[in-house]
């Protein structure tokens, strides 16, 4: 779980309340609140749930 204000490197996260995708694409790259609700907390969408498509859709 991964918050606004963390540096938690490239890659691409997940916001946990609407489930917007923020891809980060720095290491020195800095989570922002959810442009669309304004959640502040990501889960990190992992390799293995990109090769499965959308498994983080609801
Ligand atoms: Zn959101």
């Amino acid at each position: 779980m991964y918050k606004k204000g963390d540096k938690p490197g490239r890659g691409i996260y997940i916001c946990k309340k609407c489930g917007l995708k923020l891809e980060l694409e720095n290491n020195f790259d800095v989570l922002t609140a959810c442009s669309k609700c304004k959640f502040e907390v990501y889960n990190k969408l992992s390799i293995s749930s990109v090769s499965h498509g959308m498994a983080f859709h609801k």
